[in-house]
């Protein structure tokens, strides 16, 4: 899951940057109202962490953009102790939840899971392609049985291909899904296909039923048989 960090606190945007990383998430993170509010619209985030003190548009501005274009992100916002009327101007204005500061970051986490829960059918604890498993609470990952270590953005990757088991997956699709704004920069043109081949090294190596396939031309797929 993709998360947008729109907080102009550069203290606390790490700590949630660092903190959703480690939990499993994406993160990308905005320091300004306007920043986010582009960000927002641009991106295919799954959730907006959402202050209400931001330079150049406030967190209600940037809520109440969001909702009259028509978005459904779930957009917790991040509200001062005792603003009791930020919270209920908030709510009114759309954002599906509000975490008075300072917060417990597991607190946080709550919140996130209650804000983006999804329809049952992706509910499921456990993600499953034949014989390989991934545990999406202790992000376990097995197959035939053998555990699997891998490292955070390989686990993050193979959830995004098994979550989409049988689709064709273009590395747009994939850069877009599995890596932050800022990684992609850093990482260079070859970035999927270097962690497909670690991923494939882990998961298929020496396994005769292969579970990640090359579409020439068009990306990757994830599927049991060839
Ligand atoms: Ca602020």
């Amino acid at each position: 899951m993709k998360i947008l960090i729109v907080e102009d606190e550069a203290k606390l945007a790490q700590v949630l940057h660092k903190g959703l990383k480690e939990s499993g998430y994406i993160a990308d993170w905005a320091d300004d109202g306007e920043l986010g509010l582009a960000m927002a619209r641009e991106g295919t985030f799954d959730a907006i962490i959402l202050d209400v003190m931001l330079p150049k548009l406030d967190g209600f501005e940037v809520l109440r953009e969001l909702r009259k274009a028509g978005s459904t992100v779930p957009i917790l916002m991040l509200t001062a102790r005792s603003g009791v009327d930020d919270r209920i101007r908030g709510l009114d204005l759309g954002a599906d939840d509000y975490l008075p500061k300072p917060f417990d970051f597991k607190e946080l986490l709550a919140r996130l899971r209650a804000v983006t829960r999804r329809p049952a059918v992706e509910l499921r604890d456990v993600l499953k392609v034949a014989d390989l498993e991934l545990d999406l609470q202790s992000r376990e990952v097995r197959r035939g049985g053998d555990l699997i270590n891998l490292t955070a953005k390989e686990s993050v990757l193979l959830e995004y291909l098994m979550s989409r088991k049988g689709l064709a997956l273009t590395r747009a699709m994939i850069l877009e899904n599995v890596w932050a704004s800022d990684e992609v920069y850093d990482g260079g043109s070859n970035l999927v296909e270097v962690y497909i081949n670690f991923l494939r090294k882990k998961i298929d190596h020496g396994r005769p039923l292969k579970l990640i396939h090359t579409l020439r031309g068009v990306g990757y797929t994830m599927q049991e048989h060839d």
